[in-house]
Order: C-alpha cells, then sequence, then structure tokens
C-alpha cells in the first residue's frame, strides 16, 4: 500500500522539463572534471620521466581528449535521458488525468489539494473544498444514452471550469461528481462561487443533434479549518451534498 501511495506521489511529483534540464548540468560537469583530473594525472606520473616536449604533448592531448570525449558522451546520455523524461512527464499526466473530460482526476486532486493545505495558513487565509455532483444524472443516461449521457457529462465539466475562477482547482472525483478546491477572502465571496457554478451548469444546456439537454448540479461546500486535512473536509463537504439533495437538488448547502 505504501508502495502504491509513493508512486502515486512520485508521479506527481516528475519534475518539469527545466527542472530536469538543470538537473543535468551539474552531474556533467563533475564527470569532465573528474575526467581530465585523472587524464591527467595519470599522463603525468607516466610520462614524467620522457623528454620535457614529449611530456608536455602528451599533457596537451590528456586534457583535449576528455574536452572532446566528455561533452559527446554526456551529450548522448542527455539525448536518452531527456526521451526517458518526456515518457515519464506523459505517463505522469496520463496518471493524473481523467481521461473523459480531461479535468485532474482524484489522485491528482488530493495531491494537489494536500499540497495546498500545507502551504495555506488556515489562521489567515480561506480555503474551501466543493463537491459538484450533477442531479439525477441517471435520468439523462436513460433517456439519451450513455454516449449522450458523456457528452453531457464532459459539456458539464467544462461549464463547473468556466465558472470556477482561475485559482481553483477542478477535478472529476469519479463518475458525475466533481471537486473544487476554492481559495477566499470573505464568506460572500465564497457563496458567489459557489453559485456562480451551480448557475452556469444550470443555465447552460448541453446542445446534442438539436436537442437541448438539461442538466443541474447540486453542491457541498466545506471551509477548511486549521485541523482539517482533505479527507476531513471531503466527508464533510459530502455531508454537505446530501443535505442539498435533501433540500431538492439545484443548491449549494454550507457544511456546518
Ligand atoms: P442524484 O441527483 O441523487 O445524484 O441522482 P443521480 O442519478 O445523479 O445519482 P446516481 O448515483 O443514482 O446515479 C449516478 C449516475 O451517473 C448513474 C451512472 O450511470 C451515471 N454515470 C456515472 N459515471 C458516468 C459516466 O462516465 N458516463 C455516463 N454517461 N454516466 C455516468
Ligand atoms: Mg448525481
Ligand atoms: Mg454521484
Amino acid at each position: 500500500m505504501d508502495e502504491i501511495l509513493k508512486l502515486e506521489t512520485d508521479l506527481c511529483d516528475v519534475p518539469s522539463e527545466r527542472e530536469f534540464a538543470s538537473s543535468m548540468v551539474m552531474p556533467s560537469l563533475l564527470v569532465l572534471a573528474l575526467a581530465l583530473f585523472i587524464a591527467f594525472s595519470v599522463t603525468w606520473y607516466t610520462t614524467k620521466g620522457y623528454e620535457p616536449q614529449i611530456h608536455s604533448q602528451a599533457l596537451r592531448t590528456s586534457i583535449i581528449l576528455p574536452l572532446l570525449i566528455v561533452p559527446v558522451c554526456t551529450s548522448v546520455i542527455a539525448i536518452q535521458s531527456h526521451r526517458n523524461h518526456k515518457r515519464m512527464l506523459a505517463v505522469a499526466e496520463l496518471a493524473r488525468t481523467d481521461e473523459m473530460t480531461g479535468l485532474a482526476n482524484r489522485r491528482a486532486f488530493m495531491h494537489a489539494a494536500s499540497t495546498t493545505l500545507d502551504e495555506t495558513d488556515l489562521n489567515y487565509a480561506g480555503l474551501s473544498m466543493f463537491i459538484v455532483d450533477l442531479d439525477h444524472f441517471k435520468q439523462v443516461n436513460d433517456v439519451y444514452g450513455h454516449e449522450t449521457g458523456d457528452e453531457v457529462l464532459i459539456h458539464a465539466a467544462n461549464q463547473i471550469v468556466r465558472a470556477a475562477s482561475g485559482n481553483s482547482i477542478v477535478a472529476r472525483l469519479g463518475g458525475e461528481e466533481f471537486a473544487v478546491l476554492v481559495s477566499y477572502k470573505t464568506v460572500a465571496e465564497l457563496h458567489q462561487r459557489a453559485e456562480a457554478i451551480r448557475h452556469q451548469v444550470a443555465a447552460t444546456p448541453c446542445q446534442h443533434q438539436g436537442v437541448s439537454i438539461n442538466v443541474s448540479a447540486s453542491i457541498g461546500v466545506c471551509i477548511l479549518h486549521p485541523r482539517d486535512t482533505v479527507s476531513s473536509a471531503l466527508s464533510r463537504a459530502d455531508n454537505a451534498l446530501y443535505e442539498a439533495k435533501d433540500q431538492g437538488r439545484n443548491r449549494f448547502v454550507v457544511a456546518a
């Protein structure tokens, strides 16, 4: 289990192209310095009894050869490592992304949310977690079929992204359920953000083969406290979501 968690963390933490490139510079310089040192020392000791001309010629060669060979070798290794790194980035991207909507998936969300939580002092900054669940979505599948249901789901995901502000993290937790991590300044602003998402989904039907398909969403909102973890916040947001469903759907409820 720990191994899987570590792999998930590693996949979320693959260094960027720039970080990778700069991490190659130091080892390459070290290898070059080491090669120069060894070649020079060995040549010095093995040719020190020779004629001065031969001795200095050998020393020159001992410097020129590593300067030519080492950069070529490290470049070949760097090109191969770069290819592997690009593959790793692609795998990491796949591991973080929900295939259908292109949003972050649950794994990426949990990772990003816990990083944000670690970096945020909740005594001074506001952080909130929304769980957005589409209402009566089973009916959409029943009436229009699963494939059209997929289209409606993607459309709704796009509306949530559109309504969530730029610095929010939006993810598909699974099924027809999404999570949004929102930083806010005032509770009034937070309510506006939840209402904006609710409104955007409800007011923007999905157009499918000349038919408008309406869906709405219920939202459970949790305001994070300093002692919260991602799991505890998700659990309270989930309770608030159930309350929103109980109260008739197409609304948001803030967890107590
Ligand atoms: P509620 O308002 O209580 O949330 O009702 P609901 O019908 O949305 O909830 P329920 O949990 O009963 O059903 C969820 C539905 O979402 C059933 C499932 O087929 C559908 N669903 C989940 N994931 C997908 C998906 O990827 N594509 C499609 N087309 N449907 C999905
Ligand atoms: Mg639902
Ligand atoms: Mg659901």
